[in-house]
């Protein structure tokens, strides 16, 4: 049983989710202990319970101690059973962390699945859908997977009722080299908002302008989504490459004002522009799982985030394998076995 100090590194949700997939995809099982020990408020959260239960459902594994609050417990995975499935993420939790929980155990199955997820698809601290879709999605394409994913509606904090339906080709994962992103295609910023005054939105769209000079003025949107959806907002900013996309999404929040929300994603995009590296730092925590249960690879990233680093961690300690981080001369890092 490999067990796992949960307050370690990073000492969040990431670590639990990336032990699940990597157990069902091993076969071995684990104990975390002090489970999100450095959070605030420590111990399994919904959102946490609803992915290790889905992965039990789609792993045939068992689990000992899982509950809300819970810091300590076991899971011993099955066999995955590729088909479909349907889980409701809580009100408003996040789709996109039991998506990140589910994808590669279903992916590596021998069959075609398909996920319906619902609840939250645009959630603070989370990958939003577009994030999932446009920036992570690609990638695990290029080695080999096929992914096919749609947002039916969206689903904001606390309301929730988001729903996104994603179909998983049977297949393996090979290596990739994921060093040159290619020139800049195109750039694009998204306010989309519901239920909530459509100046929030528009005053997003001055500030992120401002501060992305170069980026041409039909390149900005405001997206109104019908009320039901609502109340929500969130600022998506897009630069496509020929090989990579990254997405910076500023997620709308009671006192923050419209323009503290845009001055932060812009200030995060410019600097990803003026980087040469293929993957910001969201994506780089979350390529490590598809690069590791590919064997191999390499990508250049940012510097490494802590969840990066964790992610490695827990990675080794199911597979062995050490990836590193070499920091290279423009700044960029080289991330590879
Ligand atoms: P906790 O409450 O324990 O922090 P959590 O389960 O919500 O836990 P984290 O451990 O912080 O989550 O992991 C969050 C995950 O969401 C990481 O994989 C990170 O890359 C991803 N993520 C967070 N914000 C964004 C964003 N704006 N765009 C893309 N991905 C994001």
């Amino acid at each position: 049983m490999i067990v796992i100090d949960g307050s370690e590194g990073e000492g969040g949700g990431q670590v639990v989710r990336n032990s699940c997939a990597l157990s069902l995809v091993t076969g071995q099982p684990f104990r975390i202990t002090n489970a999100r020990g450095k959070r605030q408020k420590p111990g399994l959260m919904r959102q946490h319970v609803t992915a290790i239960e889905a992965a039990c459902a789609i792993g045939g594994a068992v689990c000992e101690g899982v509950a809300v609050g819970a810091s300590d417990f076991t899971f011993t995975p099955g066999r995955v059973t590729p088909g479909e499935y349907h889980f409701a993420v809580g009100t408003a939790g996040s789709t996109g962390l039991v998506f990140q929980t589910l994808l590669m155990p279903l992916l590596l199955a021998g069959g075609p699945s398909r996920l319906v997820l619902e609840g939250g698809t645009h959630n603070m601290l989370a990958p939003p859908f577009d994030f999932m879709a446009k920036a992570f999605v690609p990638v695990v394409r290029r080695m080999g997977a096929q992914i096919e994913m749609r947002l039916v509606r969206h689903g904001f904090y606390p309301r929730g009722g988001g729903r996104i339906e994603v179909d998983i080709g049977p297949g393996t994962l090979a290596p990739v080299d994921c060093l040159d992103r290619g020139a800049l295609r195109s750039v694009s910023g998204t306010a989309l908002f519901a239920a909530l005054a459509h100046n929030i939105a528009e005053r997003e769209i001055v500030t992120a302008r401002k501060l992305l000079p170069d980026w041409p003025e039909d390149a900005f949107a405001v997206r109104q989504l019908p009320d039901e959806q609502g109340p929500g907002n969130v600022l998506l900013l897009e630069a496509v490459f020929e090989h990579a996309t990254e997405i910076v999404t500023g997620f709308g929040k009671l006192g923050v004002s419209a323009e503290s929300l845009a001055k932060t994603a812009a200030h995060r995009m410019a600097g990803f522009l003026a980087s040469d590296a293929f993957a910001g730092p969201y994506l780089a925590d979350q390529l490590l799982l598809p690069f590791a249960l590919a064997g191999s690879g390499s990508f250049t990233t940012v510097k490494p985030s802590q969840h990066a680093l964790t992610a490695r961690d827990i990675i080794e300690r199911f597979t062995g394998q050490r990836w590193v981080f070499e920091q290279q001369s423009n700044g960029c890092h080289l991330v590879r076995r």
